[in-house]
């Protein structure tokens, strides 16, 4: 592999097939958005694919939660052209397609990041960094173009950019992206908890976030791709069932990297794959892999160091990531001869020391049972056993609350809180320097404010009044509206949290 500049772009490339394949790579992704521009960065990606000539170039582009890639495979001249296309289109971005591209996005309806792993990072980080990705996925709604041309001044440009080449560098490669600053990520606010803990939310299935700290750390990743083999085995083994099993991995900063494994379960077994997953983790933790395990998963990374151009791709891919991330970087072969080295022992400590970081995760009114390891019991939200006492209170009807336990709710707007208890007297309270996003409803007149703490409190005229919602209004601060959507579904539901946990919803 090479490391060559173009344009003032660092390019990673390496000898390969005369059809070449290029990924142009920018830092920028769904953690880099706030509630009110979600969306955004899909819709610039939409605006430069789409400004394209017809060709048949293969080539397509995506956005996650920390990057952005416009790729293509094929005969170099194309591929130069296509480099050449994106280059110009975010120089001059189109945002006279907006509209155009939205309704695209609308029809796409791209769920963004696996909905559990974006539960999981909003238990770490709540709705900064990547925890922003439990609301992200949606389309955008009412954007200007000068919003659209801001986000790309400031994340699409050189020195926020990385090309890896596969194949003989074409000597017409030119990369004429925008001059800018390297932008600043924020570091996400890491929620201080005395883990391990669980809990319920919105999850498809069943997930476990660590805290894996050190990218380079070839104990624990060895550990956490036993604990995924694990899971798959003793499932089909054991109980007769196949679970699929993943990771996904954030890596927050360096020496920051968090991992989240990823189970399914069938509907029902949800509580037994939790459980399944749990004691896998602490007996991992606790004696470390058979040396037959841990000879498994060394022979899985050595298969994936002999998979050819794939494995070169992925090597340059790597190499663009770490430099765009500052993360440090080791090659393939370097790392599978640390990998190589690894005692049993090296993995159970390595993993053992990530346990005050669990956060076991299961889908809303799931209840795991005893677990063992010391796990306690949170929320996602800032859950509060009872309301704060000053402030106007406001009820649902009387006759409302006779006839309906549901309707048995009150809600505090205080000097400096929005406070709401449901039927059940969990309260959920929000601080007015600490609203994310304020949500016009559908329809009638109502708001729905959603915390950085998670929560999430509906006001309504027809649950609490026009006054209730004309003095919560008085008090949100005005950055915080976020437009109404115009194509969302009728009615919101009156549950709170209904907003950060679906997505969809947006
Ligand atoms: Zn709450």
């Amino acid at each position: 592999m090479q490391r060559i500049e173009i344009d003032g772009v660092p390019v990673f490339t390496a000898p390969g097939p005369e059809r070449v394949t290029a990924a142009l790579t920018f830092g920028v992704g769904v953690r880099d958005e706030t509630y009110g521009i979600l969306g955004v960065t899909h819709l610039v990606e939409h605006l430069v694919m789409g400004s394209l000539p017809k060709s048949h170039l293969e080539c397509n582009a995506m956005v996650d939660t920390e990057m952005t890639v416009f790729h293509a495979t094929g005969r170099p001249q194309a591929v130069v052209a296509f480099l050449a296309g994106i280059c110009a289109a975010l120089a001059d971005l189109p945002v006279h397609r907006i509209e155009q591209e939205i309704g695209v996005l609308e029809a796409e309806n791209c769920p963004g990041a696996h909905p559990t792993a974006a539960a999981l990072w909003a238990a770490r980080f709540r709705l900064t960094g990547p925890g922003i990705a439990l609301a992200g996925g949606g389309v955008p709604v009412g954007l200007t173009g000068e919003v659209v041309r801001e986000h790309a001044r400031r994340w699409f440009v050189r020195s926020n950019a990385a090309l890896m080449w596969h194949g003989e560098v074409s000597a017409d490669l030119r990369l004429p992206l925008p001059d800018g600053p390297r932008p600043q990520r924020p570091a996400p606010v890491r929620r201080i908890e005395r883990g391990p803990v669980w809990m319920g939310g919105p999850a498809l299935g069943v997930g476990l976030l660590i805290s894996a700290g050190d990218q380079l750390d070839a104990a624990v990743g060895a550990g956490i791709d036993a604990l995924v083999q694990r899971v798959r085995d003793v499932a089909r083994h054991e109980r007769g069932l196949s679970y699929h099993a993943d990771m996904e991995i954030a890596d927050v900063a360096p020496g920051e990297r968090e991992v989240a494994v990823l189970v399914d379960a069938r509907d029902g077994e949800e509580a037994s794959v939790a459980r399944l997953l749990w004691e896998q983790y602490l007996d991992l933790a606790g004696d470390g892999p058979s040396a037959t395990e841990l000879q498994h998963v060394v022979d899985g990374y050595a298969e994936d160091m002999d998979k050819g151009d794939e494995t070169v791709l992925g090597e340059l891919s790597k190499a663009a990531y770490c430099h765009l991330f500052d993360l440090p970087y080791r090659s393939g072969a370097d790392g599978l001869a640390v990998w190589r080295e690894l005692t049993p022992q090296q993995v159970a400590e390595a993993l053992r020391r990530t346990v005050a970081t669990a956060v076991l995760l299961v889908p809303e009114g799931v209840n795991p049972g005893a677990l063992g390891g010391g796990i306690q019991r949170r929320y996602l939200c800032n859950l509060v056993p009872y309301l704060p006492k000053t402030g106007t209170t406001f009820r649902p009807p009387l006759l409302a609350r006779a006839l309906n336990r549901g309707a048995r709710m009150r809600l505090v707007v205080g000097d400096d809180f929005l406070a709401h208890a449901d039927a059940d007297g969990d309260g959920h309270v929000i601080g007015w320097d600490e609203v994310e996003a304020a949500v016009p409803a559908m329809t009638g007149e109502g708001v729905f404010v959603i915390g950085r703490n998670l929560c999430g409190i509906d006001v309504h005229e027809d649950v609490f009044g026009r006054k209730a919602v004309d003095l919560v209004r008085a008090r949100l601060p005005r950055s915080a509206w976020v437009p109404a959507a115009p194509s969302r579904e009728s009615g919101r539901s009156a549950a709170p949290e209904a907003s950060v946990a679906a997505p969809a919803d947006r």
